[in-house]
């Protein structure tokens, strides 16, 4: 696991609380230093931990194993303070600074709150601390909700653009078969491409207190590789399993043909309808040509009603496309800083936004990709 620079780690319920006994205090301080090992290494870490309701329905007397929507959601309410604080301290005694990130499904569809969400966790990143997320199980109603963490797992590291997910579970991995149904089942360990003969291999099954089954860790893995990241099932319940992973132990892998970076430029060059155009002047397109940003500065003309985070064409000084990409500022305010120095963004449009009008990481110089469909990475 060593190479890689962003991991999301996915943490099920029944690996952090046990039924009887309630959070398993020395399970969480090996994980936590498991990944303060990574971090150390230079990785970014984001934690996706269920763990909410099953922390706080033994504390509102909820005993039932299935529990209603209202229930499961004050349940949640209860446990995600606790949740919260084991987290914080866990990392802390590591001298990481951990961030508590309640997502819904909107704000990982809807594109507004999908960019918002990504930058925010994004700086968080930058401060190397810690994003410790889940989904706000206390709002989010049946059918706006994920309502399992592994498919949540997989798109917040779409969103962050992360190039590895690791699903912690209690199994270590897919099987041909569910291997309780099936003795003869044997192990799959690397999965170069999810076809319909994987996705038959999954059996329903979740346990109690937990809800994602093998089939929901193959949606994830499919989200999570056409992200650009590899996906790693991996047996949570030993002690420190992430450096048994690294250690050689099993786990199944899911391999992703493609970099988070490519994964977003395919879907840019190719599922977007373009809402504007910015021209932009020679020294600009050289820049662009070159690999780097458009800044306000190089931009002579803005076209069309855009919305921040749309798709816009760049044109360059003789008019012919040069590049798509996802535009960081609404048409106004785009218009406002063309031509102008990015020091000069917060004096005037009154808030300091992004020093790019376009980043080279949402920017496709034409005739540069394949278009592709799909989920935005
Ligand atoms: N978000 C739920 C919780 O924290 C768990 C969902 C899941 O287990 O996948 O309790």
């Amino acid at each position: 696991m060593a190479g890689f620079r962003r991991i999301v780690i996915k943490v099920g319920s029944s690996l952090l609380v046990d039924r009887a006994t309630g959070l398993r205090r020395e399970w969480l301080a090996a994980l936590c230093s498991d990944i303060a090992a990574l971090h150390d290494q230079g990785a970014d870490i984001l934690v996706v931990s269920s763990g909410a309701i099953a922390m706080g329905r033994g504390v509102l007397g909820f005993r039932r194993p299935a529990l209603e929507l209202e229930e499961a959601q004050a349940a949640a309410a209860v446990g995600q303070i606790a949740l919260a604080r084991v987290w914080a301290e866990g990392l802390a005694a590591h001298r990481i600074t951990a961030a508590q990130v309640l997502l819904t499904l909107g704000d990982t569809e809807e594109r507004r709150r999908y960019l918002n969400a990504r930058a925010t966790i994004g700086t968080l990143l930058d401060h190397r601390a810690v994003p410790v997320i889940n989904e706000n199980d206390t709002v989010a109603t049946n059918e706006i909700r994920y309502g399992d963490n592994d498919r949540l797992a997989a798109r917040v590291g779409s969103m962050a653009s992360a190039d590895c997910v690791v699903l912690l579970s209690d199994i270590d991995g897919l099987y041909t078969a569910p291997p309780r149904d099936d003795p003869a089942a044997e192990f799959v360990p690397v999965v170069p491409r999810i076809t319909a003969r994987i996705e038959a291999m999954a059996g329903g099954a979740a346990s109690e207190l937990s809800r994602g089954g093998m089939t929901t860790k193959i949606e994830a893995a499919k989200i999570a590789t056409a992200g650009g990241a590899a996906l790693l099932i991996a047996n949570g319940t030993r002690l420190h399993p992430l450096r048994a992973v690294a250690e050689g132990a099993r786990c199944t892998w899911f391999l992703s043909p493609s970099t988070p970076v490519t994964a977003r430029k395919r879907w840019i060059a190719g599922t977007l309808e373009p809402r504007g155009i910015l021209h932009v002047d020679a020294g600009a397109g050289r820049a662009i040509r070159a690999g780097k940003s458009l800044l306000p500065a190089g931009v002579i003309r803005v076209d069309g009603a855009f919305a921040r985070g749309d798709c816009v064409i760049v044109r360059g000084a003789d008019g012919g496309e040069l590049a798509r990409g996802l535009v960081a500022y609404d048409a106004g305010d785009a218009v406002k800083i063309a031509g102008r120095a990015s020091c000069d963004i917060a004096a005037i449009l009154g808030y300091s936004g992004r020093k790019e009008i376009i980043h080279r990481d949402d920017l496709v110089l034409s005739g540069d990709g394949a278009g592709a469909d799909g989920d935005m990475p």
